[in-house]
């Protein structure tokens, strides 16, 4: 079978059980990949893989997207902070399950690209910043949900502070072995209850020296 539509790799995700629940295959059947996608890759926008956007980074592939939005488990009232724009895809999917989508991008350009793709899928509810996402963006503090896109050494103590008493904050962690564990971490009280969902292989985080707090 071609897969040659949105519908077709979603159907493909719910089949292979990446996709469960009825508001999540709603936000991805709303948000159309190939507007994330560079035009040289358009025709792949619907294969299950990640895909190159520029500046060495990646377009996740959608399984990994699925396993993570589900994971988060978003309301309609939540606030939520993404570190790692890239395409601007997994954003578009947190924001029409959301209330507002905070998302830092270390690179410019691809901040801009992310803008663009935003405003192209109609996704308004979406605050792009440029910047190092690891010191987080306090003056929209607490999130209900905090998600890191790239590979973080730990749960970065400046993004623990940032979320909300029960909230979740879902990060792959670097193992020291060249690939990540995708692990969930839920606030209680000051400290981060984890659990681990599996290996993942994200870009990895970049430390921006001096950057601007956001
Ligand atoms: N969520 C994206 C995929 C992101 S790839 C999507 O749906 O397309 C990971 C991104 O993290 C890259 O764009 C990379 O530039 C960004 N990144 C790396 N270090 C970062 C940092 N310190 N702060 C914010 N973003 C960072």
């Amino acid at each position: 079978m071609a897969i040659d539509s949105n519908a077709d790799l979603i159907a493909g995700l719910v089949a292979a059980g990446y996709l469960k629940s009825e508001p999540v295959i709603r936000a991805f059947h709303n948000t159309d990949r190939k507007l994330f996608v560079p035009q040289e890759y358009a025709d792949n926008a619907y294969l299950d893989e990640p895909l190159p956007i520029g500046q060495g980074q990646t377009i996740s592939a959608p399984h990994m997207v699925a396993i993570m939005t589900e994971l988060l488990q978003i309301s309609k009232a939540d606030k939520v902070l993404e570190i790692g724009s890239g395409s601007g895809y997994q954003a578009a999917i947190l924001a029409r399950l959301a209330k507002k989508v905070y998302s830092i991008e270390a690179d410019p350009a691809l901040a801009r690209q992310a803008e663009q793709n935003l405003a192209a899928a109609g996704s308004k509810n979406v605050k792009v910043m440029t910047g190092d996402g690891r010191f987080g963006h306090k003056p929209a503090a607490p999130y209900a949900r905090i998600v890191a896109t790239c590979g973080l050494p730990d749960f970065f103590p400046e993004l623990a502070r940032q979320l909300k008493a029960k909230g979740i904050f879902l990060a792959p962690i670097e193992t020291g072995y060249g690939y990540q564990d995708l692990v969930l971490a839920r606030k209680k009280g000051k400290d981060l209850e984890k659990e681990k969902h599996g290996a993942c292989a994200f870009v990895p985080y970049r430390s921006l020296e001096n950057a601007a707090r956001l």
